[in-house]
């Protein structure tokens, strides 16, 4: 009786020890990409595209429309949250350096640029009164003033420090 009893913790932990092995060995990993083109409302391109019965009260489903067409839909981050809010973004043509998970379209953005005459620039908030750069509009942390956004190209010389 006593011998059974101490076989079932030990067939638990094998088990859990096969099951853990399992699930990381079938994980797979979000892809790294490199994406260029623009930000849109990804519910308006398909009423566009497929005459979706598109309610004009909607609320707007932000994407990403590469020069492929692909779209990818876009996480709401931190990082992104610029591309949400500021409707100046939504003109440019983007680099967004991201990543797209398993079996999804859905797009985290770590970092974006703009393309200006096919030169790479870099996008950011700036704070001319505290020399504070941010990555979304808004109130500096520091004065509160607002903070602008800036577009420079990104292999020039810059006194302004990286976030
Ligand atoms: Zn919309
Ligand atoms: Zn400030």
């Amino acid at each position: 009786m006593r011998k059974s009893l101490m076989i079932i913790p030990i067939f638990i932990v094998m088990v859990i020890m096969i099951v853990g092995a399992k699930t990381t060995v079938e994980k797979p990993e979000p892809q790294e990409v490199k994406l260029n083109g623009k930000v849109l409302c990804l519910a308006e391109e398909m009423k566009t595209r497929y005459n979706v019965d598109l309610d004009d009260e909607h609320q707007h489903l932000y994407g990403f429309k590469t020069t492929k067409d692909k779209y990818f839909t876009l996480l709401h981050t931190s990082l992104s949250k610029a591309l949400f809010v500021d409707k100046r973004l939504h003109e440019k043509d983007l680099l967004i350096v991201g990543r797209v998970f398993p079996n999804t379209h859905l797009l985290e953005v770590l970092r974006f640029m703009s393309i200006v005459d096919g030169v790479v620039h870099e996008l950011y908030y700036f704070c001319d009164t505290c020399y504070i750069r941010t990555v979304a509009p808004g109130n500096c942390d520091c004065c509160q003033a607002p903070v602008v956004l800036m577009e420079r190209p990104l292999n020039t010389d810059s006194l302004i420090p990286s976030p």
